[in-house]
């Protein structure tokens, strides 16, 4: 029998490449999802990558009541795998309270279901931004978390010491976060990326749709940054390498491999890219040249923040197989066919 995993938020950018990602490695998948940041074609998507349809649930993680009678339902969950959230910086400094109670309330929801049972295992969605700017880099795991630049990196931080205090309590609660750096590109088919709704605010989405011809030009956030060319360093990390560090951590968990019940892991490339290399990095593999501005520091931005994937390289034998430039073709290949549909 192939164990089941339920997959929370699996309609979006991360969880739907995880979809995938499990379903090749023989795991059925149950997906939650409220489409509040998604849509219902990515099951489409998944399904003509895998030629197997995950089950599907609409589902608001935020009512106790349905995360009950969805544990009610499907009692043969074997692991969870919790991307559900919302994830706009800028969106939570405005409505924060609509951030805590989604990403923390949906969690503990989760949680207390999990603790109920015979031997959960949990995985989390977390963030470099638990970091800030790191004192040193590249950025360790024992790197000290600090005070978050805005409610979402908050809930990030508050929601890994909820899972860090649950699995104290209940030792036979098996855990692990999984710190993201920068997620970018899609899957190599071009049959799920990500869906930005409306302007983007991340980099590489506002890049495709620039070249595209929907933007006019990029903006680039400050280039008088203490880095070689002054704009700001990242470790643009690609979503399928991803993905698949997500497969491995959950058999670490349903191997009972864990040296602790709760665990903590960077994922990254560890390396860094500064805002022009990485749109040269484009430029390179698109073969257009983008067309892009130079403006005032956004506000909240840190100078630098690469992995030191050290621990995960070890102790998960995951490495990023993919550098920034197969990130950035495949997520233009993406956004040429999202062109195509439109
Ligand atoms: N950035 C930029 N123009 C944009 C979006 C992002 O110059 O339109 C820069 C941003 O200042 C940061 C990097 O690109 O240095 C990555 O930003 P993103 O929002 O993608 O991720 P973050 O690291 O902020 O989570």
């Amino acid at each position: 029998m192939n164990k089941k995993i339920l997959v929370t938020g699996g309609l979006g950018f991360i969880g739907s490449h995880t979809v995938v990602a499990l379903q090749e490695r023989g795991f059925d998948v149950v997906i939650i999802d409220n489409l509040s940041n998604s849509s219902i074609e990515v099951l489409g998507g998944i399904t003509k990558i895998t030629r197997i349809s995950p089950e599907f649930e609409n589902l608001d993680l935020r009512d106790k009541q349905s995360v009950n009678n969805f544990f009610e339902k499907y009692q043969d969950i074997d692991g969870v795998i919790h991307f559900a959230a919302s994830k706009a910086v800028g969106e939570s400094v405005q409505n924060p309270l609509l951030y805590y109670e989604n990403n923390l309330n949906s969690l503990i929801y989760l949680l207390q279901q999990l603790k109920e049972k015979e031997a959960p295992k949990f995985i989390f969605s977390s963030s470099c931004t638990v970091y800030g700017q790191a004192d040193e880099l590249p950025i360790t795991e024992n790197a000290p978390v600090k005070k978050a630049e805005s409610p979402y990196g908050n809930t990030k931080q508050i929601g890994e010491e909820i899972i860090f205090d649950t699995c104290s309590a209940v030792p036979h609660l098996k855990a692990i976060s999984l710190r993201y750096f920068n997620p970018i590109g899609a899957h190599h088919s071009a049959n799920i990326g990500e869906l930005p709704i409306g302007t983007p605010q991340n980099l590489v989405p506002y890049i495709t749709q620039t070249a595209a011809g929907k933007r006019e030009q990029l903006s680039i956030f400050g280039n008088d940054y203490p880095t070689p060319d002054g704009t700001c360093i990242r470790d643009y990390i690609h979503v399928m390498d991803l993905a698949r560090a997500h497969v491995i951590a959950l058999e670490r968990l349903l191997d009972n491999e864990q040296e602790n019940n709760y665990e903590v892991f960077n994922l990254g490339t560890g390396k860094g890219n500064s805002v022009l290399e990485a749109v040269q990095a484009f430029e390179k593999v698109s073969g257009k040249k983008l067309p892009y501005t130079f403006v005032d520091r956004r506000e909240g931005d840190i100078v630098a923040a690469y992995a030191d994937t050290t621990k995960a390289n070890r102790v998960l034998n995951w490495t990023a197989e993919f550098n920034i430039e197969d990130a950035m073709e495949s997520a233009w290949k993406w956004q040429q066919k999202l062109e195509e549909k439109n």
